[in-house]
């Protein structure tokens, strides 16, 4: 087995302002697995919030892992050996994706196919950051525009109060008129109680499908307060990073957002899905600063989801990986066999 690290930087369209900053360019890495004259593709993209600053140090941290040997193990036994020695999941997530796609790869079958779910069938968000209304004005245009994309993620919890997130929705509301999206709301943490409480009913008002992390990370214990009676269904993704997270709040909302950078690969998500089921929770998938290999992981199972945000890489100018598609809404990778993406070969070669 032969692994190379290849460190690239992403360049954004438009730079994604939410609740606790603005993200611009990112770097990532991207990790290119050879094994049995197969050649398969993950991708790490670091986060402050996720326990790695930079691809540099995703870089060091997966050298180290892989020089322990990896070869006669499995990949669930590779991950929990990962999960105990505390690697950042969004290092990591590089090179289970990595695995699982030589591991369809050698089957010779899509790697949906291989996890026993359908093709991605349910159609994606595209997300719209924290803008005034003048921006949102001319952004929306620009996002649907000569597209088939079917629903808007709108981040809310501006850190300049109600008001900036009331006017920003309701230029959202305008300028979607002649447009066939639903909306959908992430607040990423930035409301508190009664300020989510408020917010739920007034965009309920306004046909919102679902809020997304009302409150901050830490805070799950009092999701209970807007649980009863809520008018509209709340899904956690912030709150919600393992399985294992999902008793602590399973009761008081309707469902989670899972992140192949949170979770550390498809091995968890797995996991998560499963969890979430046996709460009777509904799921969601959603992305970080991704390109189309981190994205085609994460479509491989989306069949299986009931909410699909599978956006990052369109907000890309260049995506350097090629191999995913919106078809319909669907965000969608080719039907080779494994994920279906690799990084284009001009910016490793
Ligand atoms: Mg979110």
């Amino acid at each position: 087995m032969k692994i190379t690290l290849h460190k690239v930087k992403l360049k954004k369209r438009f730079p994604l302002a939410i609740s606790r900053g603005i993200r611009y360019d990112s770097e990532n890495i991207f990790l290119r697995l050879e094994k049995d004259g197969y050649t398969a593709w993950g991708e790490a993209a670091p986060g402050s919030t996720e326990g790695v600053e930079t691809a540099e140090e995703v870089r060091q941290i997966l050298e180290k892992f892989i020089s322990q040997g990896i070869e006669e193990e499995s990949i669930y036994s590779l991950y929990d050996r990962a999960k105990a020695q505390k690697i950042p999941p969004c290092a990591y997530v590089a090179l289970d994706t990595a695995l699982w796609d030589y591991t369809a790869k050698k089957a010779g079958l899509p790697l949906y196919q291989v996890l026993g779910f359908s093709k991605p069938h349910t159609p994606t968000s595209v997300t719209i950051g924290i803008n005034p209304p003048e921006v949102v004005k001319e952004r929306v245009p620009l996002l649907l525009d000569g597209t088939t994309v079917k629903s808007l993620k709108i981040k809310l919890g501006s850190p300049e109060g109600l008001d900036v997130d009331k006017a920003m929705f309701e230029q959202v509301v305008e300028s979607t008129q002649n447009y066939k999206v639903k909306l959908r709301v992430d607040a990423n943490g930035g409301w508190d109680v009664p300020q989510a409480k408020y917010m739920m009913k007034w965009l309920a008002d306004r046909k919102v499908d679902y809020i997304e992390q009302p409150l901050k990370e830490g805070q799950e214990s009092e999701l209970k307060h807007l649980y009863k009676n809520r008018p509209l269904p709340i899904y956690v993704d912030e709150s919600c990073r393992f399985a294992e997270n999902i008793p602590n709040f399973a009761s008081h909302v309707d469902g989670v957002n899972m992140k192949l950078m949170k979770c550390g690969g498809i091995t968890e998500a797995l996991r998560i899905i499963a969890t979430a089921r046996a709460h009777g929770l509904k799921t969601m998938i959603g992305c970080m600063s991704e390109s189309s290999v981190a994205i085609a992981a994460a479509a491989a199972i989306s069949g299986g989801i009931d909410h699909v945000d599978l956006d990052s890489h369109y907000n890309l100018d260049p995506d350097p990986a090629e191999g995913v598609s919106l078809l319909d809404g669907v965000t969608i990778s080719s039907d080779k066999p494994g994920h279906g993406a690799q990084l284009k070969k001009d910016f490793y070669a």
